[in-house]
């Protein structure tokens, strides 16, 4: 598992596309910028399940918070 060091999503590889399409530039030209990318060797499914479960936590409290805002 891998990390962009440009815009942090986690990926199996980075990919030309990755480059391409993400941050305009070709594979080269991303590792002579941004040097070499990161491994994750254990990639966080438990901190990540978390977080997202977090994330949805607080999500649902801003739906209900703009709920009560927007019912009167
Ligand atoms: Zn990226």
């Amino acid at each position: 598992m891998f990390r962009c060091p440009a815009c942090g999503e986690y990926m199996e590889a980075l990919t030309k596309f990755h480059c391409l399409s993400h941050h305009g530039m070709n594979r080269s030209e991303f590792i002579a910028k941004y040097g070499r990318i990161q491994y994750i060797f254990h990639f966080p499914s438990k901190e990540l399940e978390h977080w997202l479960q977090e994330t949805t936590t607080v999500r649902q409290s801003l739906e209900n918070f703009s709920r009560k805002l927007f019912s009167k």
